[in-house]
């Protein structure tokens, strides 16, 4: 690999396949797909009826330590680890989110995968892909909009505008729509209330895309969104405005699975991508499972570190699938433990072996936690060329120490070459596991309440000492339990950096309490969100965004888009 070439250049210059060959490659025909040009397409809800009965092929999640400004590259290893499956010969498929705009026009990159190891065409799916946000948008505003004019129109249900909980949304980073005022100018503009955007992928909406099963289970989900409260303060649903149908129907593409490929033309799903502070941050529930019955072997990703990614993968995403992990990878870097260790972000680059032990703490806290789910993980250790040998071979002593599988991955230099003894590892955990290995378990039930629920996270996944509830938290428990909702799983909004609720707080900290503030149902999703901190739905751009660097030619070619 040429030092200089960015991730673009690499996708530009990779031939891609028909994506009519890379459908009969899993099985599909002609009918059973929707072309969204040459190299994406929908898959038909007819072609995935008729598989409702075909045998799981078997699942693998890909997580990592607590991320951090070093970079962990889960993406560019569940990318490649597709492709070196294939290699090995097993029919393989990716699932992964689609990224939002937001964070491409701000700073985090693509979420294509890095290096050899990417999905493509990475231009569309870093941009508007087949319109999926775009719809969640329209339908997400659509309910903003409905909402208003009932109250405009008389307000028969007696919403109280103060207590509106939906918000509007839009797919950017736009920290000054954060809090703004509608209606205003006078009666025939609306009545004025405060209102406030999140970005579309914090919306409801796209949670709710991702966890439906078919177009019945969206539909109902959506009708139990609450939007707000009533003068009574009881809660106010989308089924009381009786609008399920209109946003069932705006979104009728969108929950369709995209079919792409990657640069070595392994068959990739890339649909939804939900955040994964407020919501439970992994593709669609309809992706993953197309995937499963359409090939043996799926790899699929949960968004930042294991306590937050995986533990809402394996607590509440599963639960919708009606599937778990057959086997987890973990993914670490010497870069990123070097963090947890203390080394600053400028050192990175200098060895550090002492930095390295100390941070392995981190790695050690996320083994544990998937230990207690029950789920056979291996260890992927993501090769920067700026690691020593040293330091490389210090980390896989400790893994191999420690009892558990490692695997040294080079799938961002090399393709699926660069993870063929990671996939032959995982393999053999799962064959393993066929018998004896696997002994999943969620860490709670359903009936348990939901201050047990959460403390259990707490407790269990963050190692933390105890949890605090804030005096509104408290309040809300006791309406959760009115309102009948404390059978719902918890989905935390806590700091992807640390451990802990504090984010400068790196490697494995210990004695802490969790302090909860606030509580949110999220009926249509499914869940109450728990939150431990500020919670950003609404990111800012940052002083030198990406969109500085973007650009176009006259063919219509992306430039500088990573
Ligand atoms: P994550 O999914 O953990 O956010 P990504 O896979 O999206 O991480 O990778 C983030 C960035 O890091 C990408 O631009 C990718 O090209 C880069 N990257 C990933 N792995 C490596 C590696 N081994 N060496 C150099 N850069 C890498």
């Amino acid at each position: 690999r040429a030092k200089h070439q960015s991730d673009i250049e690499i996708a530009q210059a990779s031939k891609l396949k028909p994506i009519n060959e890379i459908a009969e490659l899993i099985g599909l025909k002609q009918e059973d797909i929707e072309l969204y040009g040459p190299y994406k397409a929908k898959i038909t809800y007819e072609a995935m009826s008729q598989m409702k009965d075909v045998k799981n092929g078997k699942l693998v999640l890909v997580t990592s330590i607590n991320p951090t400004p070093a970079g962990e590259g889960k993406s560019t290893v569940t990318v490649g680890l597709g492709d070196a499956f294939n290699l090995l010969g097993e029919k393989a498929m990716i699932a992964m989110r689609e990224p939002s705009l937001g964070p491409t026009m701000g700073m985090k990159g693509g979420a294509t995968g890095g290096g050899y190891a990417q999905v493509l065409p990475m231009e569309d799916i870093n941009l508007h892909f087949t319109g999926d946000i775009h719809a969640i948008t329209t339908a997400n505003n659509a309910l903003s909009a409905l909402i208003d004019n009932h109250i405009h129109q008389g307000n028969a249900l007696g919403i109280d505008a103060r207590r509106i909980t939906w918000k509007r949304s839009i797919d950017m980073n736009d920290r000054a729509l954060r809090q703004v005022v509608i209606g205003l100018g006078g009666p025939v503009q609306g009545v004025p209330r405060e209102d406030g955007f999140d970005i579309t992928v914090a919306s409801e909406i796209m949670a709710v895309l991702c966890l439906s099963k078919d177009l019945q289970d969206l539909k109902k989900r959506l009708s139990s969104m609450v939007i707000g409260y009533k003068y009574d303060r009881t809660p106010v649903t989308v089924k009381d405005l009786g609008v399920e149908g209109a946003l069932t129907l705006l979104l009728k593409d969108a929950l369709k699975p995209n079919l792409v490929q990657t640069i070595e033309h392994t068959p990739a799903l890339i649909h939804g991508g939900p955040f994964a502070n407020i919501a439970h941050g992994c593709n669609s529930v309809m992706a993953t499972n197309a995937a499963l019955k359409l090939s043996d072997i799926v790899v699929t990703e949960a968004g930042f570190g294991a306590d937050l990614g995986a533990e809402k993968f394996l607590n509440i995403k599963t639960r919708a699938l009606g599937a778990h992990p057959d086997a987890v990878v973990l993914v670490a870097t010497v870069r990123a433990l070097k963090m947890h260790g203390g080394q600053s972000k400028g050192d990175l680059n200098t060895e550090d072996l002492q930095a390295l032990e100390k941070g392995l703490q981190n790695l050690k806290k996320h083994m544990e936690t998937l230990e207690k789910f029950g789920v056979p993980f291996v260890i992927a250790i993501n090769r920067f060329i700026t690691d020593t040998d040293l330091e490389l071979n210090a980390l896989q002593k400790w893994c191999e120490d420690q009892g558990v599988a490692v695997s040294l991955t080079e799938v961002w230099e090399h393709g699926g070459k660069g993870g063929l003894d990671l996939a032959q590892k995982v393999l053999k955990i799962i064959d393993k596991h066929e018998n004896h290995f696997n002994h999943f378990n969620h860490l709670y039930n359903e009936e348990t309440s939901i201050e047990e629920k959460i403390k259990t996270i707490a407790i269990n996944v963050y190692g933390a000492k105890n949890v605090e509830f804030s005096v509104k938290a408290k309040k809300q428990l006791n309406e959760i339990d009115k309102f009948e909702w404390a059978h719902l799983p918890v989905c935390m909004a806590k700091t992807q950096y640390s451990l802990s609720d504090d984010a400068k707080n790196l490697g494995r900290p210990e004695d802490f309490i969790i302090t909860i503030r606030e509580l949110r149902p999220k009926i249509g999703a499914g869940f109450i969100v728990a939150l431990t901190g500020e919670v950003m739905t609404m990111p800012g751009l940052p002083s030198q965004p990406a969109a500085y660097q973007m650009d176009v030619d006259e063919q219509g070619k992306a430039i500088g888009l990573f």
